[in-house]
C-alpha cells in the first residue's frame, strides 16, 4: 500500500472552475479503491464546500505564520482531505484564481507559494502525524515549487507532477520574486527562472522524479515549440520521465442508464430511446421536432482552444445544409455575440444558451446525434468521451486526449468494429467542414451508423484504468 499525498488548487465536488477539479475528485477515489492510502490537500478557500464534517488537526509555522491544517472528507468518499487553513490569503469570495471581477488575485504568486511551502512542510511530517508520503502527486502550476522545494530536502518523498494545460504556467515577474523568499540555488535559468521571470510550472518540470500529462499524445506534442510555450526544449531534454496517462470520466454521473438529468433514459439495448431525448432537446430549444434531421450540439468554452473561430468559420455553409445545431458555453464576448446573431438570423436551425448548465449538458450529450469538439489543443478533453458513453458521434480534431479516445471512421476501422467518430487533422474550417460532410454520409446509412453509437458506448473510459496507470507509476518511484 502507498501513501499517497495529492496536492491541487481545486477538486469536484468541493470547488471547481475546470477539468483539473473532475481529476483531484474522482483519481484519489479510484485510487483508494485500490486500496491505496490516500490524503488530498487543498487550500481553504471561502468558496470551498465540505459537506462532511471539519476538525481541527494541527498547526504549522510557514514563512513566519501560522497556519491551520483542518481535516474532513471528499463527499460521499472515505478520501480524507486537508485543508491548508490561512484565511489572510484564502477565506475571499471568489473563486481560487481570480476575484469576484474576474481579476487575479494580485497576491497570487504568494498565495500559492506559501500553499507550496505548506504542502513541504506535511510532506516531511513536521506537523508530526506520524504519516510521511511515499509519493507527492502535484497538479498544474499551483504546486510547481513543491518538487522544487523537497529537491532540498533529505529523505524526502517522491514527486511526481502531472500537467493538465501548458497554457497556464505561473509566470511573475522577478520584483515578485524576492517577496517569496524562495531559496537562491533554486534562482537560476535551468531552475525556477524563466526570462527574467519566475516560473511555477518549471518548479514541477525540473526537479519532479516523474511528469505526466493528461494523455499520450498531449505529452508528445507539448515537446514541439506548437504546444510548447517555450518549454518544449526543457520537456523534450525529460523526455524517459514524461508520460501521458488518459484522465477517465465519472461512470456513475455520466450513464445514459441511470443519469436523472435524462427525461428518457436509454442504453445500448435501448438505443431507440436517445431519440425522445433529441425530441426533448429540440423543443428545449424551440427548434423544429424532427427526428430525421441529424441534429449536432457543442459544450464547452467559447475561446479559440476549443476551436470556435473554426465554427464561426464553417456555419455559414453548414447552416444551409440539412442539419440542426444546438451550443451551450460562454467564454469570450465576440464569440458570444455572434454566435447570437447566427441563431437570430437561423432560428429553425440553430439555437444557443449561454451560460453554464449542467443537467442541460446532459440533455445535449444525449439528444445529440453528432458532437462537434474541433479543439486547436486538448490535453484530454471529456466531452468527447461523454458523447461516445451517450451514442453521440464525436468529431474531433486530431490532437492530445482527442487524438487518443476517438477512432476515426475508416474503412479498416468500419470492418473491425473500432471507429467512433470522426476524427480531422488540419485546423481549418474547411477540413472541418469535411468533416462534417462525412458525418452527414455516414448518419444517412442507418446500419454504420448505429454500429459505431454502439462500438462508442461500449468503450471503457473508467477511472480504474487510469488509477491502475498511476498505481504502477508510482511503484516504479
Ligand atoms: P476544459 O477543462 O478545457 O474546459 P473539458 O472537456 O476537459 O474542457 O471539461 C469541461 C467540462 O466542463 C465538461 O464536463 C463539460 O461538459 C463542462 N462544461 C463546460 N462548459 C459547460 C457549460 N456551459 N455548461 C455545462 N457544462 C459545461
Amino acid at each position: 500500500m502507498k501513501k499517497i499525498l495529492f496536492v491541487t488548487s481545486e477538486a469536484h465536488p468541493l470547488i471547481k472552475t475546470g477539468g483539473l477539479a473532475d481529476v483531484s475528485g474522482s483519481l484519489p477515489k479510484a485510487l483508494a479503491e485500490l486500496d491505496q492510502d490516500i490524503r488530498i490537500i487543498i487550500p481553504n478557500y471561502q468558496a470551498l464546500k465540505a459537506t462532511e464534517s471539519v476538525r481541527f488537526l494541527f498547526s504549522l509555522r510557514v514563512d513566519n505564520r501560522n497556519i491551520n491544517i483542518l481535516e474532513t472528507k471528499l463527499p460521499d468518499s472515505k478520501v480524507i482531505v486537508w485543508l491548508v487553513d490561512y484565511p489572510t490569503f484564502f477565506n475571499y469570495p471568489g473563486n481560487p484564481y481570480v476575484d469576484e471581477f474576474g481579476e487575479p488575485w494580485v497576491n497570487n504568486a504568494e498565495r500559492f507559494a506559501l500553499f507550496c511551502r505548506v504542502v513541504v512542510e506535511v510532506a516531511m511530517d513536521r506537523g508530526y502525524q506520524d504519516w510521511k508520503p511515499d509519493v507527492v502527486h502535484c497538479n498544474d502550476w499551483q504546486t510547481g515549487l513543491i518538487p522544487a522545494l523537497l529537491s532540498l530536502e533529505h529523505d524526502r518523498p517522491a514527486t511526481v507532477f502531472t500537467i493538465h494545460n501548458m497554457a497556464y504556467q505561473g509566470l511573475y515577474p522577478v520584483s515578485d520574486v524576492a517577496l517569496l523568499n524562495l531559496p537562491g540555488q533554486l534562482w537560476h535559468p535551468e531552475g525556477l527562472e524563466f526570462h527574467n521571470h519566475l516560473s511555477f510550472i518549471k518548479g514541477g518540470l525540473v526537479y519532479s522524479d516523474f511528469i505526466t500529462t493528461v494523455s499520450p499524445t498531449y505529452a508528445l506534442e507539448i515537446q514541439t515549440a506548437e504546444y510548447g510555450y517555450g518549454l518544449e526544449g526543457l520537456l523534450e531534454y525529460r523526455k524517459d520521465t514524461l508520460g501521458g496517462i488518459i484522465n477517465g470520466i465519472d461512470l456513475d454521473q455520466w450513464d445514459p442508464n441511470t443519469d436523472t438529468y435524462l427525461p428518457h433514459k436509454f442504453s445500448v439495448a435501448a438505443l431507440d430511446q436517445k431519440l425522445l431525448n433529441k425530441t426533448e432537446l429540440q423543443t428545449r430549444f424551440s427548434l423544429p421536432s424532427n427526428e430525421k434531421v441529424p441534429l449536432f450540439g457543442l459544450i464547452g468554452r467559447l475561446v479559440e482552444q476549443k476551436g470556435i473561430d473554426l465554427i464561426m468559420d464553417c456555419l455559414p455553409e453548414m447552416l444551409n445544409m440539412d442539419l440542426q445545431f444546438v451550443l451551450l458555453g460562454s467564454g469570450d464576448k465576440v464569440f458570444e455575440k455572434q454566435l447570437q446573431d447566427l441563431a437570430l438570423q437561423y432560428p429553425d436551425k440553430m439555437a444557443l444558451k449561454i451560460g453554464y448548465d449542467e443537467g442541460l449538458a446532459h440533455l445535449i450529450e444525449a439528444g445529440s446525434d453528432v458532437f462537434l469538439m474541433p479543439s486547436r489543443f486538448e490535453p484530454c478533453g471529456l466531452n468527447q468521451m461523454y458523447s461516445q458513453r451517450y451514442g453521440t458521434i464525436p468529431i474531433v480534431r486530431k490532437t492530445g486526449g482527442l487524438a487518443d479516445t476517438v477512432t476515426d471512421t475508416l474503412p479498416e476501422s468500419i470492418l473491425n468494429n473500432t471507429a467512433s467518430g470522426i476524427v480531422f487533422n488540419e485546423a481549418s474550417a474547411s477540413s472541418l467542414l469535411e468533416a462534417i460532410k462525412r458525418a452527414l454520409i455516414l448518419y444517412s446509412i442507418p446500419d454504420s451508423w448505429k454500429k459505431m453509437q454502439i462500438t462508442g458506448m461500449e468503450k471503457d473510459f473508467s477511472w480504474q484504468k487510469s488509477a491502475e496507470e498511476y498505481l504502477a507509476l508510482y511503484d516504479s518511484l
